[in-house]
Formats: C-alpha cells, sequence, structure tokens
C-alpha cells in the first residue's frame, strides 16, 4: 500500500510563496508549523458555514431557572448534560452577518477534485496496467492505492517506460537532479536502492516543496480505509487518522479497525476535555461514537472492502 500526497496544492500558491517569504523572516523553530498553519487556516476559514453558528454557554445542572428560560426560548437549538452537573445549551444566533469570501475555499477544493482526476486518469490508469494496482481512497489531495510491485516505479508498464521518464516529473517531485535522471530511473525501474549524491539531496529539498506535484508519504504492508479521514495503515510505521476521535485517550490500532469493519460493529469513544462555566472552569468525560463501518459514497459489498459506484 502507498500513499501519494500532494504537499501544497497549486491553486494557493501566491499565498504559499507568501507565507514562505513570512516565515522566512521569522528565525525560530517552529516556522514549519506556522507556515503550515497559515496556509491551512487562510482557505479554511473561507469555508467556515456561518448559518450552522450557535452560541454555546454552560449552567449548573441545579440553575434550573436559566435552563428553563433558555429551553423555552425560540432560540433554543439543544441541551447536553455533562457529567459533572453541568449542562451545555446551544441556541441559535438571531443574526447572522455572512461577510465570508466563500468562492476562495470552494475552488480551491474544485480544482483540488479536478487535479486528482487529471492525476488517476491522466496519469496512473496511463502507465499502470489495471492489474498492478488498485485504487483505495483518495482526498483532495492525496490518495492510497495498492500495488503488486514493491514499489511505484516498478508498477509502471515495461513498455511505457520511455515515455514515463519524460513525463515523471510533471507529476511527482524528483529525486535526482538532471545530471543523475538516467542513473536514477535504471535504479528505481530495477529495483535497486536509489543512494542519491549532494546534488540530487538537494534537488529533491528543492522539488519537494513545488506545488502541485505529489511524493510518497508513506508505504505500509496494508490500510483498513472505513470512511474519509478514518484509516490505520499497517506496516513498520504505523498511520493513522480517525476524525473526531481524540487519539491519546482511546485505544486506535489495527485491530479495533478490523473489528469494525468486519464484525460491523460501531465502537464507541471516550473524549475528555475542558469547558468554561460562568467563572470557572471544569473538566468533562463525554461518550460518543466513535469508529463506524458505514459508509454512504459508494455501495459496499458483502466482504466489506469491494465498492461499486452509487446509482445516483
Ligand atoms: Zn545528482
Amino acid at each position: 500500500m502507498i500513499r501519494l500526497h500532494q504537499r501544497h496544492t497549486t491553486y494557493f500558491v501566491n499565498l504559499i510563496c507568501f507565507s514562505q517569504f513570512w516565515v522566512l523572516c521569522v528565525t525560530n523553530d517552529n516556522r514549519n508549523l506556522i507556515f503550515c498553519l497559515i496556509g491551512n487556516s487562510a482557505y479554511g476559514r473561507t469555508l467556515v458555514q456561518k448559518e450552522q453558528y450557535k452560541s454555546v454557554s454552560h449552567h449548573s445542572s441545579h440553575d434550573s431557572a436559566t435552563i428553563s428560560r433558555k429551553v423555552n426560548n425560540k432560540m433554543f437549538y439543544d441541551i447536553t448534560e455533562l457529567g459533572d452537573q453541568s449542562v451545555e445549551i446551544e441556541m441559535l444566533r438571531p443574526v447572522i452577518n455572512l461577510n465570508v469570501p466563500v468562492q476562495i475555499g470552494f475552488f480551491v477544493l474544485e480544482y483540488g477534485k479536478l487535479l486528482m482526476l487529471k492525476f488517476y486518469y491522466d496519469f496512473l490508469t496511463k502507465y499502470l496496467s489495471d492489474d498492478s494496482f488498485c485504487l483505495i481512497e483518495s482526498d483532495t489531495d492525496s490518495l492510497y492505492m495498492a500495488l503488486c510491485e514493491p514499489s511505484f516505479l516498478q508498477t509502471v508498464r515495461p513498455n511505457k517506460r520511455d515515455e514515463y521518464v519524460t513525463e515523471h516529473e510533471n507529476w511527482i517531485a524528483r529525486e535526482y537532479c538532471d545530471q543523475h535522471k538516467s542513473a536514477y530511473f535504471d535504479s528505481a525501474f530495477s529495483g535497486t536502492t536509489w543512494v542519491p549524491e549532494k546534488c540530487c539531496s538537494e534537488a529533491t529539498k528543492y522539488f519537494s516543496r513545488q506545488p502541485g506535484l505529489f511524493h510518497v508519504e508513506n508505504i505500509s504492508r496494508g490500510v483498513i480505509a472505513l470512511c474519509s479521514k478514518s484509516y490505520y495503515c499497517f506496516g513498520e510505521q504505523p498511520k493513522m487518522s480517525a476524525k473526531g476521535i481524540k487519539k491519546g485517550q482511546n485505544k486506535l490500532d489495527k485491530k479495533s479497525f478490523t473489528n469494525v469493519l468486519f464484525n460491523k460493529c460501531i465502537s464507541q469513544c471516550t473524549n475528555k476535555g475542558f469547558r468554561k462555566r460562568d467563572e470557572g472552569l471544569f473538566s468533562y468525560t463525554q461518550t460518543r461514537k466513535g469508529l463506524n463501518y458505514f459508509y454512504g459514497k459508494r455501495i459496499v459489498q458483502e466482504d466489506g472492502v469491494t465498492t461499486f459506484p452509487t446509482h445516483l
């Protein structure tokens, strides 16, 4: 199983260039972190659904007068017990100011999807034969696929290799300099380990930061992909994601993912945190649905693995 990831989406290059410039001006060890935050938060912010905004307040369970008044208010939305003798009340907002330029986030994501489709149909299916790879899942900037050979380049059709060599760097970040290009492909196609010289390492660093190019981010023995942003890659370097579940507080391993997939059971998870109530700070423990086997975007077959498109 291999994960190909696009480090920077092409369609936000100006912002990235700006933040890279800005990051260069900041001389501390958290430069990459700041850079990531600026790049992601700026366009993520433009996709905020302000219609969904609620006003949240916390009250003691004994404060029945306030709770009753809020519950009977026409703007009342929801009430949740937090388990420490306090309740969380969500109220709709009387006025919502829709002043976010949603066009930015919309086009970044739509162009991101278009690029993923081009990568799959114009590149992968062109150079890899259908029976040598299998797409597992894709996000807006990455995809996971299973390969029948130990590496991606060994999977390239032998009769298309010459053409592939010229096309490679339009899609995938180079790991070689101009001088060692042919040596790199000889080594990669034959499956021997590529030992880069200093010139090649510098080229790798440079191209790994080019927007729009993919690079291999993870190679594992396999992956259990339950639904969007919930997966577990098992192998020498396990990699996992579980949306809405705090990793440190819940046991998430290959067994728990396999159990959800094949036994069709929804796991429970516990999230702990802090909430402000009046002038005090209180901790809370919440039990909620954890990993879920349900996948609604395609029709999942009885084996829990094969999927077909929906009839819509
Ligand atoms: Zn070189």
